[in-house]
């Protein structure tokens, strides 16, 4: 019989439960049991792909082609899963679909209501991802703040659930805030407190309790929340600050959660091993070296827009033992200030990440030809690739005016162009040539050597490539793209031979960076940047 817990959040969003939600997923993990993880996100939205990262955070994009939220994210590093669209429900897709089915005719006769008809769609969506993953446990992670209008169609699925599925069987697990006054320095368990009576009043009553709070809380905050909370005191758990998130796992199973849990949902007594997961972390926390990395972007003011590159460039940190110390610059102030590009000779490798439209865009690339002309290493994602091939065509191959149709419709050189079938796409949803597509890897390459495979699959989220009629001048001036789609005529990575490391690529490598597995050229661009910094040769992999 699957287990279901479901995890909500009190007080304000943000308090982690994507990472408490992931966290409860590896202590499963590590004592044998098989889980998977789904994201509520109780907007209107069909799906995240419309949403600005800007407003977001960055849209996750799985194996799929989903275009889901961030969280998915943390699910796949966490517990090294590749999971589905389905995995992530949002109002929009759930009324998409009643509606639906009521224009069909399913619902003959009868008035549609959110009980039952939306909150049985939840339901067995929910039941769905069981089915489809075989799995032990489904963690159920409800985003926003207890008590938002939106949220309540799922609260009440998920309160329904527990009916329909026995006890013993579900788990409800409740996080929030419990912050330190400034003033006093004391915790103050009232905010979260509120959030637990405001869920008891939907006809929720958490099984476990979360604070989430700057320090451990002391037995005087546990004491009322377990009091107030009508729980026992060993059910209730704090998620302190540490260092690195990828240690939020270790901290609560220390505290007893992992064995709680698998008590309580009558898992039988197992063997908990950490090993590999601690190996990550200690190489996390105790690095040798550090690197200073310059990513210039267009959302820079919110590190949330770009949090898989982030954990991907952590990952290739970890295995080089080295620290990774990312500057967020942004792209517009270097078009605004030329001379402050100078200031890039100071980091040891230059990152251009994803994007979209016309703003920035002359910033990345005075950064990306800063990074060619003085053999910075540079890597470069999505936007980043084709901003690279644009900067080669102006600068090395003579094409002043080249540009992308996206940046300049009328450039008289577009090197970077729609994809053929993505003329005449109307509609903005999921329209993008999304997901995993095969990739062929050219041997005696940068490429080859980083990948060690002549296949690879890689995620894809864009609508723009390079034009294949300037293949030929690009190649006759240096540029090499080294990785093509099965046919041959879609420009999948690019590099520069004769530079220190000059790499970028039309896919994201990050989407499928793991702890312990760094992705290829994340792990390339570190090591090049922690080679040139240590005055070694160009790295060989
Ligand atoms: N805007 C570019 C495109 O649509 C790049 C997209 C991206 O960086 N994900 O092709």
């Amino acid at each position: 019989m699957v287990k279901y817990i479901f995890v909500t959040g009190g007080v304000l969003s943000s308090v982690g439960k994507g990472i408490l939600t992931s966290s409860i997923g590896k202590m499963l993990q590590t004592r044998g049991l098989k889980v998977t993880a789904i994201k509520i996100d109780p907007y209107v939205n069909v799906d995240a792909g419309t949403m600005n990262p800007y407003m977001h955070g960055e849209v996750y994009v799985t194996d799929d082609g989903g275009e889901t939220d961030l969280d998915l994210g943390w699910y796949e590093r966490f517990l090294d899963l590749n999971l589905r669209k389905e995995n992530n429900i949002t109002t929009g897709l759930v009324y998409k679909a009643v509606i639906e089915k009521e224009r069909r005719g399913d619902f003959l006769g009868r008035c549609v209501q959110i009980v039952p008809h939306v909150t049985n769609e939840i339901k067995n969506r929910i039941r769905a991802v069981a089915k489809a993953s075989n799995v032990d446990a489904v963690l159920t992670e409800v985003g926003g703040t207890v008590g938002d209008i939106e949220g309540l169609p799922f609260l009440e699925a998920i309160r329904q659930m527990r009916l329909e599925e026995g006890f013993e069987n579900t788990l409800y697990v409740h996080v929030a805030l419990v912050p330190v006054l400034d003033v006093t320095k004391e915790l103050k368990t009232k905010p979260l407190q509120h959030s637990v009576n405001e869920l008891r009043r939907i006809g929720i009553q958490p099984d476990i309790i979360v604070a989430r709070s700057p320090k451990m809380i002391d037995a005087e905050a546990l004491r009322k929340i377990a009091l107030f909370g009508t729980i026992p005191e060993n059910a209730v758990f704090c998620s302190y600050n540490v260092e690195s998130i990828y240690q939020v796992p270790l901290i609560l199973d220390e505290q007893g959660m992992g064995e709680f849990i698998c008590k309580r949902l009558g898992f039988s007594e197992r063997k908990q091993d950490f090993r590999e997961w601690k190996k990550f972390v200690d190489a996390v926390l105790n690095p040798e070296y550090e690197v200073k990395i310059a990513l210039v972007g267009k959302y820079a003011g919110l590190a949330d827009s770009y949090v898989s590159m982030n954990e991907a460039l952590r990952h290739g940190g970890a295995a080089c033992k080295t620290k990774i110390n990312i500057t967020y610059i942004e792209a517009e102030e270097f078009e605004k200030d030329p001379k402050k590009t100078e200031a890039l000779k100071d980091f040891d490798g230059i990152f251009i990440p994803y994007g979209f439209g016309p703003r920035g865009t002359e910033g990345k690339m005075m950064a990306i030809r800063f990074a060619r002309e003085n053999n910075i290493p540079f890597l470069g994602i999505c936007y980043g690739f084709q901003l690279a091939v644009i900067e080669f065509a102006r600068n090395v191959c003579g094409l002043k005016e080249a540009n992308s149709t996206e940046i300049e419709p009328n450039t008289p050189n577009p090197v970077i162009d729609l994809m053929p079938e993505q003329r005449g796409v109307e509609y903005k949803g999921a329209t993008m040539r999304l997901g995993a597509h095969k990739i062929l890897v050219e041997p005696n390459t940068i490429a080859y050597a980083l990948y060690k495979s002549s296949e690879i699959y890689e995620r894809h989220r864009h609508r723009f490539e390079v034009n294949l009629d300037y293949l030929k001048t690009l190649k006759e001036h240096g540029l090499v793209f080294s990785g093509k789609s099965t046919d041959g005529r879609r420009m999948e990575i690019l590099e520069l031979p004769d530079h220190y490391f000059f790499f970028a690529s039309q896919f994201h490598g990050e989407f499928k960076s793991r702890p312990g597995r760094p992705d290829p050229e994340y792990y390339g661009f570190v090591k090049a940047c922690l080679d040139r910094k240590l005055g070694k040769p160009k790295p060989e992999f």
